[in-house]
């Protein structure tokens, strides 16, 4: 469904990302994790076209979608939960929805809005409310349900647990399950590596701006050269998926 090959991009001089291959398969739950400055945004952000890469390739359902702009991004089918969520805070929760949904047609616009208000409680008890009054919790709802109101086959979130609460870091991975249930594909970069790697069909592990491992949930929490990719983020009880493991 989505391919990406040798995606380089720079920051200046810098090459925050160097020849990053990775795909995504339909219906699957794929992660992208590692360390602070790794270049995991970096990726995400050359995939939705926010930055542009210097080299590679990008393609979706084998279009090539290479440097497309955001909006074109979401006609093929491809939208991206930016970090900091990003949403509009003088403008209300429905707005924000109506926006994400610029690119579908006006009926299934309407469509889309009250399924968002049936899924997200919450936002539908705050519907006219203007986004900066939103909790942490509720913002990052806002900012997924806004993403899917372009009725995505292909969902990128960046870090969509990050400063929550732990009650509703369980809501964001239950939503990530859900998402999955319903048949949608998902790439996203979490700093909760077990958590993450607990829903995750595959992950791919980033290092100094490179993809230096991949594979299964179980196969990489195995792998004693990344410990320090999971150390400092615990599952849930504080306790790093390896000292949960055991011996090996
Ligand atoms: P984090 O979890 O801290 O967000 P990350 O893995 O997402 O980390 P990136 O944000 O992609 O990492 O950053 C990769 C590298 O690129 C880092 O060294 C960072 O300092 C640098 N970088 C990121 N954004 C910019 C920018 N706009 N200008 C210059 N350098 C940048």
């Amino acid at each position: 469904m989505l391919e990406v090959e040798g995606l380089t991009a720079r920051y200046g001089s810098i090459a925050a990302l160097r020849n990053a291959s990775l795909n995504v398969g339909s219906g699957e739950v794929v992660g992208l994790i590692g360390p602070n400055g790794a270049g995991k945004t970096t990726l995400l952000s050359a995939i939705a076209g926010l930055i542009e890469p210097a080299e590679g390739r990008v393609t979706f359902e084998r279009d090539d979608i290479t440097g497309h702009t955001p909006e074109k991004l979401l006609r093929s089918g491809v939208a991206l939960v930016p970090e900091h969520r990003r949403i509009f805070a003088d403008l209300t929760v429905e707005e924000n929805l109506k926006i994400g949904g610029v690119t579908v047609a006006p009926a299934k616009r309407a469509e889309l809005l009250d399924e968002m208000a049936e899924r997200f409680e919450v936002l539908s008890e705050k519907w006219d409310v203007p986004a900066g009054f939103l909790s942490g919790g509720e913002a990052q709802q806002l900012a997924i349900a806004r993403a899917l109101m372009s009725a995505p086959r292909l969902l990128m979130m960046d870090e969509p647990s990050l400063g929550l609460a732990p009650v509703l870091v369980d809501l964001v991975f239950e939503l990530i399950d859900t998402l999955r249930d319903q048949g949608r594909a998902l790439l996203v970069v979490e700093q909760n590596a077990a958590r993450m790697l607990e829903v995750s069909d595959r992950a791919y592990v980033l290092r100094s701006g490179e993809i230096v491992a991949t594979g299964t949930g179980a196969e990489l929490s195995r792998r004693d050269d990344l410990f320090d990719t999971f150390v400092g983020h615990d599952a849930g009880n504080g306790t790093p998926r390896h000292a949960q493991d055991g011996p090996r």
